[in-house]
C-alpha cells in the first residue's frame, strides 16, 4: 500500500502540557511504516465543552503513513496511554490526546473510527494547522 498522508492532532491541558506534546511527537516519529513530515506552530486554546478545566495546547502533525488508520488509531491510543491518559467523562481534561483528523481524504464510519475527524467543525485550530501545514507542502 502507498503511504497515505495523515493529519493527527495532539492536544493537552494536564501536567506540563509542552512535555505531553513533546512526548506525543517522540511516538509518532518512532511508529513503524509511517514518516513525521510536518509539525505545525503551538496554539493555545480554551477547552471545548463549557467545563471548568485549564488552556490547551495545541498541535498538528502530517506523517505519511502505510499503518491503516485502524492500525494508526490504535498506535495514537497507545502513546495517549504512555503519557498516563485515563479516560473519564467526556471533555474531561486529559494529559494528551491524539486524534487522527484527516486520512488521505479517506471518509470512513467504523464503530470507534470516524473519518475525516467529526470534530474538525469546531476546532478552528485544527483547521488552521492543516492549513499552516499545508502552505509549507505538507
Ligand atoms: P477522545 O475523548 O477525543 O480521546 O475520543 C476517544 C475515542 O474517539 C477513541 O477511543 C476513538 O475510538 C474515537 N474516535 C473516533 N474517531 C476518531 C478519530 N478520527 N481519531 C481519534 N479517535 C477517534
Amino acid at each position: 500500500m502507498s503511504p497515505a498522508r495523515a493529519y493527527v492532532a495532539l492536544g493537552s491541558n494536564l501536567g506540563d502540557r509542552a512535555a505531553m506534546l513533546a512526548l506525543g511527537l517522540e511516538g509518532l516519529a518512532a511508529l513503524p511504516e509511517t514518516v513525521l513530515v510536518g509539525v505545525s506552530t503551538v496554539e493555545e486554546t480554551a477547552p471545548l465543552g463549557g467545563l471548568d478545566q485549564p488552556w490547551y495546547l495545541n498541535q498538528m502533525t502530517a506523517l505519511d503513513t502505510a499503518l491503516t488508520p485502524a492500525l494508526l488509531l490504535t498506535a495514537c491510543l497507545a502513546i495517549e496511554q504512555r503519557a498516563g491518559r485515563t479516560r473519564d467523562e467526556r471533555w474531561a481534561p486529559r494529559t494528551l490526546d491524539l486524534d487522527i483528523v484527516d486520512y488521505g481524504g479517506l471518509e470512513l464510519v467504523l464503530p470507534g473510527l470516524t473519518l475525516p475527524h467529526p470534530g474538525l467543525a469546531d476546532r478552528d485550530f485544527w483547521r488552521r494547522g492543516i492549513d499552516e501545514l499545508r502552505n509549507r507542502g505538507r
